[in-house]
């Protein structure tokens, strides 16, 4: 299959890596020069739990891109506020039968991608599948994870079911999700709480969980995460999630020690969040549904505040 991963960053390579390796013919479309420069000059140098590889995979700059290049499925792995201005550049490698596959974090990407592409050729999912970025042309891969998709219009179903085959023939766990709002939903609220707070925190997972305030800060944003979810049919218990919450991010064995990918990527390299389609999408989908959302936008503010303070970009 010819599949683009548009946004070649951690995660972008780590799918394309395992996408390459099944056989598939692989290409990297992204926005950052040095890091493609890098990736078709020297190969992509991948770390995989701790075992040193290098894969020569055509990566090409997302301004660049080819009109003859055509996809059969394009999977998306920009950070949020890249997908736009992505969508807009891959154009010419969409055709009447290219899939579009969302893995991004954070809720409403569709309204995004369907400025540019048909419902029915729309799969939206989720990932437990992690990466890091070391610089140009470098990423560190650890563990194992799934992916769960679904279509977005029921006419997607054969697509989403293929598309489901593809990732599991190169080892990506895939499952086809009848309830995907939910579990995309479910991990937003993980990333509603930890990401902003942490981050703002300056803290890793346990020490926040430690406080006595953060019992009574992750149930109030999970409430307005579940009564904004409620208004599209998704229901949220809030008590099971602020419990999944409580059970595996405070865990000092497992991840508890480790700083969220927004404190990574705002306080230690310096980069723009993705606040704003996490906690801030609650805050803009609370207004259309008259649900308050008083701790997601003083957490959506804080994170911009902090963003201008450190002069991200
Ligand atoms: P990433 O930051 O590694 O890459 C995203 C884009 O940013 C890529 O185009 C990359 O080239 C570019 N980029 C990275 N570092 C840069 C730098 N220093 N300067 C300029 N450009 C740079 O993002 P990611 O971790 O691959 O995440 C992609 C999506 O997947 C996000 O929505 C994220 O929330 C989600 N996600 C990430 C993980 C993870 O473990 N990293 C897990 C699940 C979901």
């Amino acid at each position: 299959m010819k599949i683009v991963i548009a946004g070649a960053g951690a995660m972008g390579s780590r799918f394309g890596v395992m996408l390459h390796q099944a056989g598939n013919e692989v290409l990297f479309v992204d926005g950052w020069e040095s890091h493609v420069q890098a990736v078709n000059e020297q190969g992509l140098h991948v770390n995989d739990n701790g075992e040193e590889k290098i894969f020569h995979i055509p990566a090409v700059l997302q301004s660049k891109v080819k009109e003859d290049t055509q996809a059969d499925l394009i999977i998306l792995f920009t950070k949020a506020m890249q997908l736009d201005q992505m969508l807009q550049d891959i154009q010419s490698l969409i055709h009447s039968d290219t899939k579009i596959l969302c893995l991004l974090n954070g809720i409403g990407h569709e309204e995004i991608i369907e400025k540019y592409v048909a419902p029915t050729h729309i799969l939206l999912g989720n990932t437990m599948w992690t990466a890091g970025m070391n610089g140009p042309g470098k990423v560190t891969l650890f563990g194992n994870g799934t992916v769960a998709l679904k279509n977005l219009a029921p006419e997607g179903v054969e697509d989403a079911k293929e598309v489901v085959d593809v990732l599991n023939s190169s080892g990506l766990n895939a499952t086809y999700s009848e309830n995907i709002l939910f579990a995309i939903y479910k991990k937003a609220c993980v990333n509603g709480t930890m990401n902003g707070l942490c981050t703002i925190l300056d803290s890793n997972m346990a020490d926040f969980g430690e406080t006595t305030t953060a019992h009574e800060i992750v149930e109030a944003i999970v409430t307005e995460f579940s009564l904004v979810a409620k208004n599209e049919n998704v229901e949220l218990n809030v008590k099971e999630i602020v419990d999944y919450i409580e059970m595996n991010c405070y865990n000092r064995d497992t991840i508890g020690l480790h700083h969220p990918s927004m404190h990574q990527d705002l306080i230690l390299n310096n980069r723009l969040t993705e606040i704003d389609y996490i906690n801030g999408a609650v805050v803009r989908k609370g207004k259309k549904y008259g649900v308050p959302t008083p701790y997601c936008a003083f957490l959506t503010s804080l994170i911009h505040c902090k963003e201008q303070i450190l002069k991200a970009h």
